[in-house]
Order: structure tokens, then C-alpha cells, then sequence
């Protein structure tokens, strides 16, 4: 119960169910969540993002984080149907929402706030087939001290820098031992996979995949691709440079 008290009053959904429709919040609407089926109420404030919040009871799934323009922003990169989707292990009836799932059954979760690893864990034993954002703006420095770490490419293909971490937040530490794959988003047109991280020596192997990449393969259902670095590109050394934007 601890869970759902904490989580109290924090979920804030895109979507509740009025009339039959998926639809977002307008102000003063009334709807029920697609989930659970309580009555959900629009909040349309100034300060935060228009969303739904449940009238009253306790949100219907702990996991949820709180809708940022982030979070947004990612998830209109994918059709309506795709977002809040519920999803249930027909094992044990455990049920939970996936920010984005797409029809080829690969789940997409989009986290802004720290996660510990025991939920982590749980997430990826519940989704199996998931990868990760992670938004590598929330630390104010994170990006500096990521491109300061970055050197290389130590590999063409798949293409590869190697990072030396000297920040003080555990940005990559909290995601070193992640089983699926992570990629970081510090909101620039390059998003980062952590393909591993030694969490003693604070040195690890990232891949950059254009945005447009990561987020085309996921409307086709395709194993997410991974850059290369061609031959005569590296003679003339002009790619490694535009990957650092
Ligand atoms: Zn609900």
C-alpha cells in the first residue's frame, strides 16, 4: 500500500476514455481511465502539461512517472493507439502500462526520474521485450561531463566511443547493469546507447544512433539499427565530429 500512496495524486495520464474514445484532456472533462476503469478528471492548469488524474482512488499502477513535456514529445513520435498501453502478464494477471508499445510487441519506456534497481529489474522481467530512454537532461551538467569523458571511435562497426564518467550524478552507474538496452537522450538529433559501463573504473562504450534511427526502426518493427562508420568517412575524419553535437 506504501507504493500507492506514494504515487498518490503523481499520475498524470495523455489519455482517458470519453464517449468511447482515446481522448486527451480539455478542461473540465470527465472520463474513465483505460486501465483500470475509475473516473478520471481533466487538469488543465497553467504550470503543468494537460493530463488526466483519477478521481480519488489510488492510481491503478504504481510503476507510472508523471507525465513531463519530455515524455511528451517522445511519445507523439508514435500513433495514439501505441501510447498507455496496458499490458498483462497472462501469467499472474499483473497488469501495467507501457508508455509506447508498438504492434510488433516491443515496449518502449521513457524515464525522466531515477529509477531503483529492484524496479528496474522488475520492469524488464514484466515487459521482456523493452528498451529504454532515458532523459540525460535531468542533470544540469550530465551532458557536459559526458562529452568531456567521450573518446575515440574505438570501433567503426557497430560504431563506438569509448566514456570515461566524471560526474557526480550516476547517470550511466544506474543503468551498467540494465538487460535491455538503454539509449540516452541528452535532446539532442544523436541519442546514446550505454553498450556497457564498469562501474569501478567509471569507463564505458556508448553508440550513437540518430534520433530519426532509433525512432524509424521502431515504427517498423525492426531490431533497432546501430551506426557505422564508413572507410573514407574516417580518413577524412568529419563524421566523428558531427556525432559530438
Ligand atoms: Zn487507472
Amino acid at each position: 500500500m506504501a507504493m500507492c500512496i506514494k504515487a498518490m495524486g503523481l499520475m498524470r495520464m495523455r489519455f482517458a476514455i470519453v464517449d468511447g474514445e482515446k481522448v486527451e484532456a480539455i478542461p473540465k472533462a470527465k472520463g474513465i481511465c483505460p486501465h483500470c476503469e475509475s473516473e478520471m478528471i481533466a487538469k488543465c492548469g497553467r504550470v503543468k502539461v494537460w493530463h488526466w488524474a483519477h478521481k480519488g482512488n489510488p492510481p491503478c499502477d504504481p510503476w507510472w512517472e508523471s507525465e513531463t513535456e519530455w515524455h511528451r514529445e517522445w511519445k507523439n513520435q508514435f500513433p495514439i493507439e501505441w501510447q498507455e498501453v496496458s499490458h498483462i502478464d497472462p501469467g499472474t494477471g499483473e497488469q501495467h502500462i507501457a508508455d509506447v508499445k508498438n504492434p510488433f510487441g516491443l515496449v518502449i519506456e521513457f524515464q525522466h526520474s531515477i529509477l531503483n534497481p529492484e524496479e528496474r529489474i522488475s520492469r524488464e522481467e514484466f515487459y521482456k521485450e523493452m528498451v529504454w530512454v532515458v532523459d540525460g537532461k535531468k542533470g544540469d551538467l550530465d551532458e557536459s561531463y559526458f562529452n568531456m569523458g567521450l573518446s575515440g571511435p574505438i570501433q567503426k562497426s557497430p560504431l563506438a566511443y569509448q566514456v570515461e564518467w566524471w560526474g557526480r550524478s550516476r547517470l550511466l552507474h544506474n543503468w551498467a547493469e540494465s538487460k535491455a538496452k538503454v539509449y540516452i537522450d541528452f535532446g539532442k538529433d544523436v541519442l546514446w546507447r550505454l553498450v556497457l559501463f564498469d562501474q569501478t573504473k567509471k569507463i564505458g562504450v556508448v553508440g550513437p544512433l540518430p534520433r530519426s534511427a532509433f525512432i524509424d526502426d521502431c515504427h517498423k518493427g525492426k531490431e533497432i539499427s546501430v551506426s557505422e562508420l564508413p572507410e573514407e568517412e574516417t580518413e577524412k575524419g568529419d563524421i566523428g565530429n558531427t556525432l559530438y553535437i
